[in-house]
């Protein structure tokens, strides 16, 4: 049984099939894996864990019914996420990962991320992110009532399509230097992220030997799962064609 990786499927009221896709992965394809990991940006908002909106709820009983089915389901934050927090984990039966961590997946040492630390050109970005991840500038958006906080949260999306749409391609890609320091700091051959929405498959050789750097999918024109087992790792499509189709605009 493979052990499945997704992220960045940026689950919204605006686009219901992509939610429903979801649903019935969770209800059929990731029952039979060895494990889910979801790799950050599962939500393209996420306001707080008492949000009452009705896509939260449909989600953590979706999540929460392949968990009770005996199959462990991780989360690491994505950029979108970010205040994603213990009770709506404990809703789901998820373990919440720290933004780095490394796991034996089918026998392979593999350091899994969301993969924003990893754009480190973008400096702009790594500012706000320094910012976004203290606790008291979360525990201060937090006490906001809900109302304030969905304002917030559709000002970010606009500051952060602003953003994308004004970068060069390249900055809102990985740093390489970043990613040979990611992997030499924990002596792995693998590396599986998401962020970047282009999925791929990198080799690289360097002082520590050969590694190899997993890019996922996102969830917008196809809704890619990796799919990793003893003898291969595979990208497999839920919907859609399997072209690689361009950034879209915006949607880091
Ligand atoms: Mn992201």
């Amino acid at each position: 049984m493979p052990t499945l990786f997704i992220s960045d499927l940026h689950l919204d009221d605006t686009r219901p099939a992509i939610v429903q896709t979801f649903l019935d992965f969770l209800a059929q394809d990731a029952r039979s894996a060895t494990a889910l990991y979801i790799l950050g940006d599962l939500f393209e908002t996420w306001i707080g864990d008492d949000d009452d909106a009705p896509l939260a709820a449909q989600v953590a009983d979706g999540i929460a019914a392949l968990t009770r089915s005996g199959v462990p389901v991780y989360f690491v934050h994505g950029n979108r996420d970010f205040l994603l927090g213990e009770t709506y984990a404990a809703r789901c039966g998820m373990t919440l990962l720290p933004e780095e961590s490394v796991h034996d997946i089918e026998g392979v040492s593999t350091l899994v991320m969301h993969g924003d630390t990893l754009c480190t050109g973008d400096v702009e970005y790594q500012r706000f992110r320094a910012q976004s991840r203290d606790p008291a500038w979360q525990r201060a958006i937090l006490a906001q009532p809900l109302a304030a906080r969905r304002a917030l949260a559709v000002h970010a999306r606009e500051e952060s399509e602003r953003h994308t749409q004004a970068s060069m391609a390249a900055i809102m890609d990985v740093e390489p230097a970043s990613v040979a320091t990611s992997l030499d700091r924990v002596h792995v051959r693998r590396l599986i992220h998401g962020h970047t929405h282009r999925r791929a498959v990198h080799a690289a050789s360097g002082p520590g030997g050969h590694s190899e750097r997993l890019v996922l999918g996102d969830w917008y024109d196809t809704a890619s799962v990796l799919a990793v087992d003893r003898i291969s790792a595979r990208f497999v499509d839920l919907k859609g064609d399997s072209r690689a189709g361009p950034l879209p605009r915006g949607a880091l």
